[in-house]
């Protein structure tokens, strides 16, 4: 297997004021890149997106960028949301294989590894998708209006979007294009990515809470979210 030249695995990361959480995430993920590298000889790139983060964040991606060729940064001059960031960074990418994973951790990058030996053993996938398998410590209230908005939209439309769905998603550059392609303004990624139609392999992993700083969704911004979806 190591006689086939290395193939680049892009991870692209939304940042929105994460700068306690970014050193954290670095030093975790470096850990999973050697791996990645003995493992399968995937070598990787770090595609953080500084979405007009209002902290310190984007000093701290001058910083890893200077000190790790790895580490490649695009910055929103306004915080733009989440989906922005996520398509950005996707157009950034030039990876054969992209991951999309948050930078507080509850996007475990130790399960990385499985994703890609799905792909090398099931060459008619090309995404392996996550979803949380519980919704444990989050506000009795936002479970609820969540349950209530993943019924109305799966009856309101014909993809199917799964409750619990996180943004974490291992992609072919196959599937990285074909969402790049459909290009529209108001993306709404949880029903873009089932749209491209490719084979995606769902995996379930706990609720686990963020290493740092605190969630940028209010109420009211879910609540917003779900009515552009
Ligand atoms: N994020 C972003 N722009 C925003 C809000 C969030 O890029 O306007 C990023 C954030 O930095 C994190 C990820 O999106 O990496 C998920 O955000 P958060 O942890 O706040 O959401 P939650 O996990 O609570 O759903
Ligand atoms: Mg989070």
């Amino acid at each position: 297997m190591d006689r086939k030249p290395a193939a680049l695995l892009s991870l692209v990361v939304p940042c929105y004021n994460e700068q306690e959480s970014l050193p954290l995430f670095y030093q975790e993920t470096i850990k999973i890149a050697d791996k990645l590298k003995t493992q399968f000889n995937l070598d990787v790139e770090f595609v953080f997106v500084n979405d007009g983060s209002k902290d310190k964040t984007l000093e701290e991606l001058r910083k890893l960028h200077s000190q790790d060729a790895r580490v490649r940064y695009v910055s929103f001059s306004r915080n733009f949301g989440k989906e922005s960031a996520l398509y950005a960074g996707l157009g950034a990418a030039r990876g054969e294989y992209v991951a999309t994973l948050d930078a507080d951790l509850q996007d475990p990058p130790s399960l990385i590894p499985e994703m890609v030996q799905f792909l090398h053993d099931h060459s008619d996938y090309d995404c392996v998708a996550t979803r949380r398998s519980t919704r444990k410590g989050e506000p009795l209230i936002r479970s609820f209006f969540a349950q209530m908005f993943y019924r109305l939209i799966n009856k309101m439309s014909d993809m199917e979007i799964v409750d619990g769905a996180r943004d974490f998603r291992f992609m072919t550059r196959k599937f990285v294009d074909a969402v790049l392609a459909m290009g529209e303004y108001n993306r709404f990624s949880k029903g873009i990515f089932s749209w491209v139609g490719f084979k995606t392999h769902w995996i379930s992993y706990e609720n686990i809470e963020r290493v740092a700083g605190k969630t940028k969704w209010s109420f009211w911004s879910l609540f917003k979210y779900s009515i552009e979806g």
